[in-house]
């Protein structure tokens, strides 16, 4: 056991990699690294690298996963792995370990194999989620850090994730819950904690906690960071200077009359959106039947964009507000979608309610 121990913290990270790697065209693990060729040990097949990184994303998954070239993916400067005990107790014992969706990093370890979709000096290897090009059973520890809401299938990437986890191995991954829509390639689902606890079913849970930086406050913070950025330069100051308690008390339907609601920017509406909503009509095929619905005309549809026209308001004055703030809503519930103002208050409402009566009196006089 001793034996075997020392030779493996002995194995370089591309005699790892050769016993590991798995072929995208013949499935068979190993490949063999020759005179700076890296080609499947079994049918030959070439790999090319880009940067120090060797490219597994085939121009096919490049189209299929929607991947650009860019230098934009999850570009952080995280210096690697402090706080994480798992990563030294691993890496001690001769263990390997998978930063799946690293990101850029000025941080590289020889135990340490790093994925990502594009080229940082960091990554080892070039691969999408959906399709890592693993053995089975491969890594002591994988590590996955706001990545899953980036992939277009979470549960494809998620039983990956697992996959190539050796049996006993450790999983550490976050995903957001209540976060604004972000990042390059593209930003699909955010997870509650039954969400999170779905996607790893099969893994034994160790500990599953909100860590310091998902605090509520901080859903708070960058809800109204994006709110206020979101809105026309002449709203803000009214918007920053609501309070607290305005935002708790009043009612959703007043929010319908309000400036801050309906001049909030497209981009800002869809960012911090408290639902979507769509009309989705499946294509006809010949020799069925085609339901009713096929001549239904959707061009009357209201796009959130538009949907405020009715209020007639776009020109509303700063002297009028004090009036329409308790202005009764003349336009019935179901004719206005849910917004990203509703979410605001929701949230807010929520926070409130968690905190000690002294804080509520205090927040009461507090202005975002
Ligand atoms: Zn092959």
């Amino acid at each position: 056991m001793q034996q075997k121990r020392q030779i493996r913290l002995k194995m370089t990270k591309e005699k790892y990699l050769a016993q590991i790697l798995k072929c995208p065209v013949c499935s068979k693990n190993g490949f063999t690294f020759e005179d700076g060729r890296t080609e499947c040990a079994s049918c030959g097949f070439k790999i090319n690298k880009v940067n120090s990184a060797l490219n597994f994303i085939s121009a096919k998954e490049s189209i299929e996963f929607s991947i650009i070239a860019t230098d934009n993916v999850s570009a952080n400067t995280s210096n690697g792995y402090i706080g994480y005990p798992a990563f030294d107790h691993v890496v001690s014992r001769g263990g390997w370990v998978l930063d799946c969706g690293a990101g850029s990093k000025q941080f590289t370890h020889p135990q340490l194999v790093q994925t990502e979709i594009a080229a940082y000096a960091n990554i080892d290897i070039l691969a999408v989620n959906q399709k890592l090009p693993f053995a089975d059973d491969s890594f002591d520890l994988v590590i996955s850090f706001d990545v899953l809401e980036h992939v277009n299938d979470p549960f494809i990437s998620a039983e990956e994730l697992k996959r190539v986890l050796k049996p006993g191995g450790i999983l550490i991954a976050d995903i957001p819950f209540l976060q604004a829509e972000h990042g390059y390639p593209h930003h699909y689902f955010n997870a509650t904690r039954q969400g999170f606890l779905r996607l790893f079913e099969g893994l034994h849970v160790l500990t599953h906690f909100v860590p310091i930086a998902g605090q509520p406050i901080e859903s708070l913070r960058q809800t109204m960071r994006h709110y206020n950025h979101h809105l026309p330069e002449q709203w803000r100051g009214r918007f920053l200077n609501l309070t607290v308690h305005e935002f708790i008390h009043r009612e959703y339907n007043d929010w319908m009359h309000d400036p801050i609601v309906q001049f909030l920017k497209t981009e800002g509406r869809w960012e911090i959106a408290s639902t979507t909503h769509g009309y989705l009509r499946k294509p006809s095929k010949e020799l069925t039947t085609e339901s009713v619905a096929v001549d239904f005309d959707a061009s009357q549809i209201g796009e959130s964009d538009t949907i405020f026209e009715d209020f007639e308001l776009r020109t509303v004055s700063e002297q009028d507000l004090a009036k329409i703030a308790i202005t009764k809503n003349k336009v019935s519930e179901s004719e206005v979608p849910l917004t990203r103002k509703q979410h605001l208050i929701l949230g807010i409402r929520h926070f409130a309610q968690l905190l000690p009566t002294p804080i509520k009196e205090l927040l009461k006089k507090f202005r975002f």
